[in-house]
């Protein structure tokens, strides 16, 4: 019987080499459901492709049109974040793959992981703004969550073996981003073309502005905290610029494990997939006679405040790293269209979490969160028509 595999976001970066992916690995996985948001052409030849049983388009404005250009395919095809749900919790489903872009993610995620699936892990950022309801939820319903973002992967395959009590803290490498070594200065007139320019990732537009601004990597602080239980004062960030080392644990007695790697993302969908088994794969191999000179260094909090506001509201917790994800959202997505510059984006998101602290919400049920979210992207809205 193959492992019957939902990949929703299929569209995406990490949706298309998932792909990638199972083609490689062949039979014994089968792509059973595809979702996409608006990528009607990409999702109808994926439809026509790879014949899954169920489909999703989660814009119903777009669902006539991969209905028109996928007749003669025998699935189902459903719409709306409703369709995303059943999709997830379909009883034949064995793996989700969650690689939505951004707070979208958080109850597919939810209801894939209450299902009791194994639930490969790209969407950090519903575990940053609901990890307080999606960890419970795992405990109860024994799903698995693996991840697939590059660190934890690494963080992942370090702790093997290893006793939690053992373990000193763990070392978060961040490339840095493109610009790492410019002035606050010069980072005042950054354009998107600048900031979607990544130098070592190949990634889509959010992840990669978010790691112009390092707040990828405060949204992987958090989602540390949530997926190895550390407390923020043992995650650490380290600037690694040539993202070969993925991170590093560091243990009781002073010893470093790292786990290394080409920067490539199928590596680590790959292992998601097949864990806990290892399988070769003909994507990319190190060559480490051509590794020399990596660099490790201290991310600079001046030039980067995205990655202290990140700490900040994981410590705060609460509805508070909610609050931080839909900021930035909002922000990141006004800076691609050009409405505000770069150096807005954290000073926005500052604003916000401000006026959030009277109003943190301990222990939030989804419901809470949700409310949060909506809340700070319209105050995030204001904030920048009001400019
Ligand atoms: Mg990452």
């Amino acid at each position: 019987m193959p492992i019957n595999i939902a990949i929703i976001g299929a569209t995406g970066s990490i949706g298309r080499q998932t792909i990638e992916v199972v083609e490689a690995l062949g039979p014994e996985y089968r792509i059973y459901g595809l979702s996409a948001h608006r990528q009607s052409g990409l999702l109808a030849e994926q439809i026509r492709r790879w014949r899954p049983a169920k489909a999703v388009v989660t814009d119903p404005e777009h669902y006539q049109k991969v209905a028109a250009a996928v007749s003669g395919w025998e699935g189902e095809l459903l719409a709306g974040p409703e369709g995303l749900l059943a999709l997830v919790t379909d009883p034949k489903v064995d793996l989700v793959v969650s690689a939505l872009v951004g707070a979208a993610g958080i109850q597919p995620t939810l209801a894939a992981v209450q299902a009791g699936k194994r639930v490969a892990l790209a969407n950090k950022e519903s575990l940053v703004a609901a990890g307080e309801v999606i960890i419970p939820a795992l405990e109860t319903s024994g799903a698995t969550l693996l991840p697939v973002d590059s660190e934890h992967s690494a963080i992942f395959q370090c702790l093997q073996g290893s006793a939690k009590q053992d373990l000193q803290q763990i070392h978060l490498t961040a490339s840095g981003g493109p610009f790492r070594q410019m002035s606050l200065t010069e980072m005042e007139s950054i354009t998107p073309e600048a900031a979607l320019q990544h130098p070592t990732w190949q990634m889509g537009g959010k992840i990669t502005v978010d790691s112009a601004t390092m707040m990828n990597k405060g949204l992987e602080v958090i989602e540390a905290h949530w997926l190895f239980g550390m407390e923020y004062e043992r995650i650490k960030v380290v600037i690694h610029p040539q993202s070969i080392v993925h991170s590093l644990i560091e243990m009781v007695d002073g010893s470093f494990l790292a786990q290394l790697g080409p920067a490539d993302m199928r590596l680590p969908i790959q292992l998601a997939l097949t864990y806990p088994q290892r399988r070769p794969q003909p994507f990319s191999r190190l060559d480490l006679y051509r590794l020399a000179n990596l660099e490790f260094y201290p991310p600079d909090p001046e030039r980067f405040p995205c990655l202290e506001l990140a700490y900040e509201a994981g410590k705060t917790g609460g509805t508070m790293p909610a609050v931080l994800n839909a900021a930035n959202e909002e922000a990141v997505y006004s800076f691609l269209e050009g409405r505000i510059s770069f150096l807005q984006i954290p000073r926005l998101i500052a604003q916000v979490m401000n006026k959030h602290i009277p109003m943190v919400s301990k222990q939030p049920d989804l419901e809470r969160i949700l409310e949060a979210d909506q809340w700070a992207r319209r105050l995030t809205r204001q904030l920048i028509k009001a400019d």
